[in-house]
């Protein structure tokens, strides 16, 4: 991998994980406030708190789904200091800035990508068919 590439990488996974980490820390930011700000808090009634238990969790799966993206990208920094990120896991080949940046984990060129859409969708076809024929020869029998 040439150095421009590596810093290119670098500068994607980096910009990456640093909005992950100021959304998640606007994310408990708003947590915190809110529950500074509010003195009502602790006379919710039951329906109340329900649903403020609800939106909290929602909050709390959206952090761990950041938190999990973080272990991604650490893990895709730690692939790229071992020069084996940002290569086709099919042919070996590069796979090109422009896709990593809108899709930071892609493991596979978009070649690689496309052929194997075609050939899951063939499978899918096959498979539907055969259901199809076994359901032909079941009638018969
Ligand atoms: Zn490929």
């Amino acid at each position: 991998m040439n150095r421009e590439r590596y810093a290119e990488l670098r500068r994607i996974l980096e910009e990456r994980r640093r909005e992950i980490v100021d959304q998640v820390q606007g994310k408990m930011r708003d947590v915190r406030s809110e529950g500074a700000n509010n003195p009502d808090q602790g006379v919710l009634d039951a329906a109340e708190s329900s649903e403020a238990d609800i939106q909290d969790e929602i909050e709390f799966a959206l952090i761990q789904m950041k938190a999990e993206t973080l272990n991604k990208i650490d893990e895709a920094l730690r692939r790229l200091e071992e020069g084996t990120f940002g290569h086709c896991f099919e042919c070996g080949e590069e796979i090109s800035e422009r896709r990593l940046r809108a899709l930071p984990f892609a493991v596979r060129c978009k070649d690689c990508e496309e052929a194997r859409e075609v050939a899951q969708q063939r499978e899918r076809l096959i498979a539907q068919r055969r259901g199809a024929a076994s359901l032909f020869l079941d009638m018969q029998g």
